[in-house]
């Protein structure tokens, strides 16, 4: 498995260079700061994690636009196949990544994935997880799973899976 997760490496409210982030801690007080996303290999039987490189958030090619990190973790998804490609590998990631685009990119690049969606987070998703329990689609399977229940459709649809921890 490969995770991929946002970290804050920098900040300052006075030391800053052309490539950092910015935001305003209040109306007078700018804070400038780095982050990166860290892919990083794990496994769930090994307590050790060796991160590949990392992908930087920040300002792209003279643009005045902020990067963000979603928009770094799919250069990564992009990126780490190319830098990779003995590893088989599966994305797991939290659920700022639960989205139509980010799936999408993941399909286009032919990896497995796993990600965290929180109730709070994906009303509509939620919903419609509902409704698809109520036809029956998902929730006819249920299998007991060390840390939670895994909901899938009888058919394996990989994308109609739902690991309920709890
Ligand atoms: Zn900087």
């Amino acid at each position: 498995m490969i995770t991929l997760d946002g970290s804050e490496y920098f900040n300052s409210e006075s030391i800053h260079c052309d490539l950092c982030l910015q935001r305003n801690r209040t109306d007078e007080q700018r804070e400038y700061y780095h982050r990166i996303v860290k892919p990083a290999p794990a496994h769930p039987d090994r307590g050790q994690v060796m991160p590949l490189a990392p992908e930087f958030i920040g300002k792209r090619d003279g643009s005045s636009k902020q990067d963000c990190e979603i928009t770094a973790g799919r250069r990564a998804i992009e990126r780490i196949p190319a830098e990779h490609p003995q590893l088989g590998m599966i994305i797991v990631a939290d659920s700022l990544y639960s989205n139509a685009p980010t799936i999408q990119h993941l399909f286009t690049h032919r990896f497995s994935f796993l990600l965290v969606a929180k109730p709070g987070d994906h009303k509509s998703l939620f919903e419609d997880v509902d409704g698809l329990r109520r036809g029956k689609i998902l929730g006819a399977c249920k299998v007991q799973c060390p840390g939670g229940v895994l909901e899938r459709h009888p058919s394996d649809l990989p994308y109609l899976s739902l690991f309920l921890l709890g």
